[in-house]
């Protein structure tokens, strides 16, 4: 009996889950009006650093993702004035809840409902509801030379993003914030998960030249710049940073 229940709650969960990603992936890449973003600051620490770093960031900070997203959209055809637009809040006192680092399937799945959930939970600024809640958490380089894996999950129209709390860094922080924001929209990742090498020739900027090495630009979700068949290097900001074909039909650009 009870183990009839528990199974009947979890379809109830899963079907409940499935029915919302569809309704939300239909509506958010229809491209119709822009996309609104609402992105949390988060300190992943008790550092100074961070603490400075998240308060003095202008509501601008984010210009240049709107302005990368806009210029990409428009080599597919999408002629639309910040096609994504990003809105900054003060900082958010709470964390959402953490993903072991070697979560199972299982153990993804369940976070990813009470990640929903927290998610639900915190509020939006005044105005329309936001299409997608990113939140970002910074780290100070100091105290955590390397951060923990984002997660932007397909399902559920929300992020989680691991960055650093340091100017230097703005331009590489910026392109992990524009992938895990396209992961929230369908995208899927397109480099060797074991490797990090790009995957040709989908996760590559120019996946026809000749040669193909090494490649000047990296495909938001390939990544990194593949400069030989094993080696490739991080992108220093979204300028090194392309969207392509396949990543662009993900989202729902098509050549119109
Ligand atoms: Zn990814």
């Amino acid at each position: 009996m009870w183990r009839r229940l528990r199974i009947a709650i979890l379809l109830l969960i899963l079907l409940f889950v499935a029915l919302n990603t569809y309704f939300d992936r239909v509506y958010s890449t229809d491209w119709d009006t822009p996309l609104r973003i609402v992105a949390y600051p988060i300190a992943a620490d008790d550092s100074e650093v961070t603490d400075r770093y998240i308060r003095q960031q202008s509501a601008t900070a984010f210009q240049h993702i709107e302005t990368f997203f806009e210029q990409e959209a428009k080599e597919y055809g999408l002629q639309m004035e910040r096609p994504i637009r990003l809105t900054l809040t003060p900082p958010l006192s709470q964390s959402p809840p953490p993903l072991e680092p070697r979560a199972g399937r299982l153990s993804v799945l369940l976070w990813s409902l009470r990640m929903r959930y927290w998610a639900w939970r915190v509020d939006a600024p005044a105005g329309p509801a936001p299409d997608i809640k990113l939140f970002i958490l910074y780290h100070d380089p100091a105290i955590s030379p390397s951060v923990p894996h984002s997660v932007g999950l397909q399902k559920g129209l929300f992020g989680v993003v691991h960055v650093f709390a340091d100017s230097g860094m703005r331009g590489s922080n910026e392109t992990v914030i524009a992938h895990e924001l396209l992961h929230t929209l369908g995208a899927t990742d397109k480099y060797d998960l074991r490797t990090n090498q790009p995957a040709h020739p989908d996760g590559f900027a120019e996946p026809d030249i000749d040669p193909l090495y090494p490649q000047s630009f990296a495909e938001l979700m390939g990544g990194r710049i593949p400069t030989s068949a094993t080696e490739s290097t991080t992108p220093e900001s979204l300028q090194q940073v392309i969207v392509g074909a396949k990543t662009a039909s993900e989202i729902g650009w098509k050549k119109r």
